[in-house]
């Protein structure tokens, strides 16, 4: 991680010496062109990390939840979101809280992928994907189950 104190933009939502990584590393969970930035990781000072990501139009991050939470601001493009019950529409600059332990899916519906800046704690458990029977309490909310990809 960079100790620099200036990182420029190099292009449109990209930074000097920041890597365009794949979103997930793990394969087998369910999503769609995204990929993740990590603009901030600075474990000597803070507890968290800033990550960038953006999803192409069309695409969708995995439906999923876990036991740390999300603070999320869009700062490219729209889309809609799934966070609990709630089904949204996201719009530029936006923010998105999802509470730990909360059903989470995020989908680029315009014409230029959605970006959005998310912030996590450092130290986090792992991503769980819904298993069939809570995919089908999901599906049972006409709402939530029109909005889901998984
Ligand atoms: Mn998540």
């Amino acid at each position: 991680m960079s100790d620099k104190t200036h990182i420029p933009q190099t292009e449109p939502f990209r930074w000097e010496g920041i890597p365009l990584l794949a979103y997930k590393e793990e394969s087998g969970s369910h999503f769609k062109s995204i990929t993740r930035q990590v603009l901030f990781d600075d474990g000597e000072h803070f507890d968290t990390q800033l990550r960038y990501f953006e999803i192409a139009p069309g695409g969708h991050s995995t439906l999923e939840r876990h036991d740390h939470a999300h603070s999320v601001m869009v700062i490219r493009g729209a889309g809609s979101a799934l966070v609990g019950g709630d089904v949204f529409k996201l719009a530029l600059r936006d923010l998105v809280r999802v509470p730990p332990g909360t059903w989470h899916q995020f989908r680029a519906t315009g014409g230029e992928p959605l970006g959005f800046l998310c912030l996590v704690r450092r130290e986090r458990d792992k991503p769980r994907v819904p298993t069939k029977e809570e995919l089908a309490e999901l599906r049972a909310d006409p709402k939530v189950g029109g909005f889901i990809r998984a």
